[in-house]
């Protein structure tokens, strides 16, 4: 947080009201940065991951530019669109949006896949000022001729990087053609691949480049730690780490939606209220589980990545990331998810041999050491043992790497320093140095 004030970054006085409301008392970097630019008119890229502030900072000028002389929009037409990577991130813009322009008589709309298409249809019949999308209906939509984009003054592409991710670049390209050039743009990614260096040059006029985090950085507020712990002993510790009640309101990642069926599955049978979300779940079976979660019904909230972006959620104490995952860009993400608005946050990873691989690419990308975890296992039970013997499906087949193959052969301890050491019966002590691992990391 920095000293200047919304007012003096000339914020109009409906929106100060709204932002008095939710109690943002001072602007956040990268808000108190892009405000002034963006009410200058300059297009903006953003290079900034979740937590920051971001929705705020091209949200505020965006409302105050359409409320300024306030001209109603064509029917079927939106004078701002906004452009989305998931479902749950576009509707946490229109909420944010919503709140920020309470005092504002603005008409807002979401268009997301998944969900049938005439209520989108009708709500902009009659054209509206802000639309938020994810880009594959829109397009649709567009193509249908339902939804006009010639009237949009306004442009802002949110998580560039993971649309990249999710294949959605070439939908955003075509969507950019219906848009007249006379605009303002904004772009914001956490990270900047080629791909979308080459976008931000295509759509934009000379952007203010704004970086609040130093890329690839993680956010140093969050205390990380890891467990080595073969693949089939990890629902164990997870349930062994559930006993700490500190662990209040948790997201467990898993790498698939299997995967996130699985735990959740595993914690609900061990008492734990635990609700998964991913891609194969319907749109309203993803929002009641968020709600479940956000109004701590649901203790843990089990996620796969792509599901899990976005998600706005404060005072989430620990991320666990059940499975690392194969690109480092989404630990960084992941662990975003805690420590959001000032706050500290936790992240706990599980680490098997044959994920150790991921684990090296993921502390080039943040530049540190993850401190490890020293703890012992009990004994593998026999089903586990032959779980380890079984042959699983690679990793990361959504956007696995080809030729690269972490780790060593599956459930070897291999040069794990921390390999289980007793197998002779004795009781476990999962979580011997656990207090170290919850103090703040140091990030080198
Ligand atoms: P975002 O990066 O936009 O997802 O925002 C992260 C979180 O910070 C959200 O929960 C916002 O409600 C919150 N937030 C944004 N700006 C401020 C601010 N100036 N003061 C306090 N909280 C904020």
């Amino acid at each position: 947080m920095t000293d200047v004030t919304f007012s003096s970054l000339g914020v109009a006085e409906p929106i100060l009201r709204a932002l008095a409301a939710e109690n943002y008392t001072h602007p956040t970097p990268i808000q108190s940065k892009a405000i002034p630019a963006l009410l200058a008119g300059r297009d903006l890229l953003g290079i900034a991951q979740t937590g920051t502030g971001k929705t705020a900072a091209f949200g505020i000028p965006l409302l105050q530019g359409l409320s300024v002389g306030h001209v109603p929009p064509q029917p079927k037409q939106a004078k701002a669109l906004i452009l989305a990577p998931t479902r749950e991130l576009a509707v946490q813009i229109e909420e944010s949006l919503r709140s920020y322009g309470r005092f504002l008589n603005l008409r807002m709309t979401v268009i997301l896949g998944g969900v049938n298409q005439n209520t989108q249809i009708r709500n902009m019949s009659k054209g509206v000022d802000i639309l938020v999308a994810t880009p594959g209906r829109l397009l649709d939509l567009v193509q249908q001729k339902q939804v006009r984009l010639d009237g949009v003054t306004h442009f802002i592409v949110d998580e560039a990087d993971r649309m990249l991710d999710m294949g959605f670049i070439r939908d955003v390209r075509k969507l950019v053609a219906y848009i007249p050039k006379q605009r303002q743009s904004m772009l914001f990614s956490a990270t900047m691949p080629e791909d979308i260096a080459r976008l931000v040059h295509e759509m934009m006029n000379n952007p203010e480049r704004i970086e609040v985090a130093p890329q690839g950085k993680t956010a140093d507020r969050i205390a990380q730690s890891l467990y080595f712990v073969p693949m089939p002993q990890k629902r164990q510790l997870l349930s062994e780490l559930m006993k700490d009640v500190a662990l209040n309101r948790v997201i467990v990642f898993t790498r698939t939606k299997h995967g996130a069926n699985r735990v959740a599955e595993h914690l609900t049978k061990t008492g734990v209220v635990a609700e998964a979300i991913h891609g194969n779940k319907s749109q309203n079976a993803r929002q009641r589980a968020l709600d479940l979660f956000r109004t701590g019904k649901a203790r843990v909230l089990v996620a796969t990545d792509i599901a899990a972006r976005g998600i706005d959620i404060d005072d989430i104490s620990h991320v666990i990331n059940f499975e690392l995952p194969n690109e480092p860009e989404s630990y960084v993400h992941r662990i975003g998810r805690t420590a959001r608005a000032g706050g500290e946050g936790v992240a706990i990873s599980f680490c098997d041999a044959s994920e150790r691989g991921y684990l090296k690419d993921i502390e080039r990308v943040i530049r540190m050491k993850i401190p490890v975890v020293a703890h012992e296992l009990p004994d593998l039970t026999e089903e586990q043992k032959r779980q380890m013997d079984e042959p699983r499906r690679p990793h990361g087949h959504r956007h696995g790497k080809p030729g690269h193959k972490p780790g060593g052969p599956r459930g070897a301890a291999g040069d794990n320093p921390h390999a289980p050491k007793k197998r002779n019966g004795s009781r476990a002590h999962w979580n011997r140095s656990r207090d170290n691992a919850g103090r703040r990391a140091n990030s080198a």
